[in-house]
């Protein structure tokens, strides 16, 4: 990329975050190496890349174009949401040690002992994520609870083991064959929703995991992961059950397995959206 492109790109970054911020209430502090930022593209290539049929069928069934172009119908309610920025210039706003990571034990060891926001003070363990590091399913959830805190590890409590039963029973697959991950790695005090300043520290984390993995299906757990990863404020009520997509990988919220406890009779829907899932990833179902 020739730097007037980067320049020009990274301009238009701005310009969509300063928007993103206007809508969230975010505070932009260009000058803070913290400083809210958006989702970058996933550049890490996979060993596996260029996609193949497989992600094919998953673009299909997310309703997009396969890779070659077959000029399918394009992602349902995208206009609904607004537009993630995908761009390398804005990647460069992300902390140096944290986009230079290669793989997860690195990114891990970037983020350290963190105390970059005010959830550090209240932290047992840091969750940062487990699963296999080339999933081709990532399940990205809120922030770790009471339980997860105390084990480090994401969904091991009460939502925990519903999310492993849809895993395992439902989808006939090991959790130790996909990827777990939260939008917030340390437990909000009282499992209160994460604020926008903790959401702007801890994304570039999560941001960099997703590019690090390049699953073939991302699955966002309920309101706060949904809205977060899409940039919008459509509720999970209207976004679950559609595909639509995370810079380039074919996304389908759903609802937090926290809000199938309390709310038994949605697992059905939960339930049609996970077959799509498993159509994507052409898993017999
Ligand atoms: N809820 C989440 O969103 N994440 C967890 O890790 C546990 C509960």
């Amino acid at each position: 990329m020739s730097e007037r492109q980067a320049l020009r790109e990274l301009v238009a970054a701005l310009h969509a975050r300063v928007a993103w911020c206007a809508e969230t209430g975010l505070e932009v502090d260009a000058a803070s190496p913290l400083a809210p930022r958006s989702a970058a593209a996933p550049t890490a290539p996979r060993a596996d890349a260029p996609r193949d049929a497989v992600a094919d069928g998953a673009r299909r069934e997310a309703g997009q174009p396969s890779a070659g172009g077959d000029g399918g119908p394009g992602v349902r309610g995208s206009a609904e949401r607004a537009t993630p920025v995908v761009s390398e210039a804005f990647d460069l706003l992300i902390e140096p040690a944290v986009r230079a990571a290669a793989d997860l034990p690195q990114l891990r060891a970037a983020i350290g002992d963190c105390t970059r926001c005010k959830l550090a003070g209240g932290r047992t363990n840091l969750v940062f994520g487990v699963g296999n590091p080339a999933a081709e399913l990532v399940f990205v959830g809120e922030a770790p609870g009471r339980d997860e805190d105390l084990r480090g590890e994401p969904f091991v409590g009460r939502a925990g083991q519903l999310l492993t039963e849809i895993i395992t029973k439902g989808m006939k697959l090991r959790r130790e064959d996909i990827y777990i991950a939260n939008i917030i790695k340390c437990r909000p005090p009282q499992n209160r929703n994460p604020e926008p300043d903790e959401i702007a520290s801890c994304e570039p984390f999560l941001v960099r995991q997703l590019a690090l993995i390049r699953p073939k299906v991302i699955v966002a757990l309920g309101t706060f992961a949904a809205q977060t990863l899409l940039k919008t404020r459509t509720p999970i009520t209207r976004l679950r059950g559609t595909w639509t997509d995370y810079h380039g990988i074919p996304l389908m919220p759903t609802f937090h397995p926290a809000y199938l406890l309390r709310n038994p009779a949605e697992k059905r829907v939960v339930w049609a959206d996970i077959q799509q899932v498993m159509g994507a990833l052409g898993l017999p179902r």
